[in-house]
């Protein structure tokens, strides 16, 4: 029998666990799923937007597998902090593997970046998703105009947040505090911003379109912005999702989506971010350097500027890996050495220990993407199951755990925090509502209401 630790419990690591569990070249694998929070699912909890209601029923599947007979879900401990070292955690299985995602944003590198009302649009999606590390209503919601940063998926999700009327995120599971904000918001006119061209946008076409159909804003595009792109003209050479984005953008050139909302989201292109310009502390807007293509995919800068007026910026520039306590790590790329998923330490293989998802092979891709990479590393992993036998793990690793001070959440822990958020639902006259801080969590989890985090 191998019993396996994977580290996180996203989609990648869920994935991880699945394809351990449904092979049969080394049968009887046993995998727990540990996660530093006492919820599972990772950022298909805390990333996927709350009125993406579809996406969110991943967490079904993701569910199933985490109640497979073979796999635990083990929250609330976090590996790397306190006595649970990775060296101390490979003791307690046969083989670890992390997939821990990329925790940080990356920055603009910007003068301005720190102002008031300038956050980080990672920090405003871990906001809305009720994040207990999440900062509490700190964002500058009486902002008349907010400027984003980037114009990936994650742009494209805080950009229709925030153009979405309370009413619309009522039937989700938004935390109450976040609703109450979102309800009070002043935001009237959001510009989504890119620094290339339109046909080097990174959203997806489905994301793009739900931004010209959202109930009460308009979506506007700049019909001579997208016609200094050359592939906008010619599209035929571009992969498809880039072809779709165009195509989409063209139609809205030529006939724009119903106008006339309350708020207004508009696409901008070519436009680098050079300062977040400030009035008082607070932002008041943001400098841009216009660019043209350069012929390779890249632009290059005009020495002609732009200001958009805004009281509150999000940069939506990308996540970014942040080093795991204890584990080797490649600050370039912001991810774990590895080779086809074996962790390299110091070049060579570490035995028994193995990355997948974004912490692999960076944060990049849908959450399908995870599929292909955890296979890749579960093969390995199996390739060397072998080896992996002769080592001698804890006869109980919670039991283990348990003796080094932590105290882990198992499912029924877990079972019990979504009993609390239902009911919390039916208190406020909604359907279930997340709960936003560790106190609450762990309270629902343990069963006692004292609880703080450890
Ligand atoms: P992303 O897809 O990498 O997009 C980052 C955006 O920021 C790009 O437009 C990029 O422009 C721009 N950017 C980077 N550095 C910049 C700078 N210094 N100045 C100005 N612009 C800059 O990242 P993301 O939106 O955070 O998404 C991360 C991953 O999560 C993606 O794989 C995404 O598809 C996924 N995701 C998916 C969904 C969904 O499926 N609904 C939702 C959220 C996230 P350049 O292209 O010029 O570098």
């Amino acid at each position: 029998m191998l019993r396996v630790a994977v580290v996180g419990s996203g989609p990648s690591g869920v994935y991880t666990a699945q394809s351990l569990v449904e092979q049969s070249a080394v049968p009887g694998v046993h995998v727990h799923v540990l996660d530093r929070l006492p919820c599972p699912y990772g950022l298909v909890r805390y990333g996927v937007a709350p009125d993406h209601e579809k996406i969110k029923s991943l967490q079904n599947n993701l569910r199933a597998v985490l109640e497979h007979e073979r796999v635990s879900f083990v929250g609330g401990v976090e590996v790397g902090k306190g006595a649970l070292t990775p060296a101390r955690l490979l003791g307690l299985y046969h083989a670890v593997v992390y997939c821990v995602g990329a925790a940080k944003d990356r920055r603009l590198g910007i003068p301005g970046e720190e102002l008031a009302g300038s956050c980080s649009a990672t920090d405003f999606v871990s906001w809305y998703s009720a994040h207990p590390d999440a900062a509490s209503n700190g964002f500058a919601l009486g902002a008349r105009s907010a400027v984003v940063v980037g114009v990936g998926n994650v742009a494209v999700d805080v950009a229709r947040i925030l153009a979405r009327g309370a009413q619309e995120l009522l039937p989700t599971d938004v935390p109450q505090a976040a609703l109450g904000a979102l309800a009070g918001s002043q935001v009237r006119e959001v510009h989504m911003v890119g620094r290339r061209g339109p046909s080097q946008a990174r959203f997806t076409t489905k994301e793009l379109r739900e931004l010209g159909s959202l109930p009460d804003a308009d979506a506007t595009v700049d019909g001579p912005e997208l016609a200094l792109d050359p592939a906008f003209a010619d599209p035929s050479g571009l992969l498809a999702v880039n072809r779709r984005n165009v195509a989409v953008l063209r139609e809205w050139a030529q006939a724009p989506p119903p106008q006339g909302h309350s708020r207004s989201i508009r696409l901008r292109f070519f436009l680098r971010p050079v300062e977040v310009l400030g009035d008082g502390g607070r932002v008041s807007g943001v400098r841009f350097e216009r660019t043209v293509p350069d012929g390779h995919g890249g632009v290059r800068p005009t020495g002609g500027y732009e200001d958009i007026e805004a009281q509150l910026v999000l940069r939506a520039v990308g996540y970014r890996g942040a080093p795991p306590a204890g584990l080797p790590f490649d600050p370039a790329s912001g991810t774990v050495p590895h080779e086809a998923g074996r962790m390299l330490r110091e070049g060579a293989q570490a035995p028994g220990e193995y990355v997948a998802g974004w912490i692999k092979r960076g944060p990049t891709g849908v959450i399908g993407t995870n599929r292909p990479c955890a296979k890749e590393t579960v093969a390995s992993l199996l390739a060397d199951a072998s080896f992996l036998v002769q080592r001698r793990p804890a006869d109980d690793p919670l039991d283990a755990m348990r003796k080094l001070g932590l105290r882990p959440v198992e499912w029924p822990g877990w079972l019990a925090i979504e009993a609390a958020e239902a009911d919390l639902g039916i208190s406020l006259g909604r359907r279930s509502v997340k709960i936003p801080d560790w106190a609450g969590l762990l309270g629902a989890a343990y069963g006692d209401t004292s609880l703080q985090h450890p």
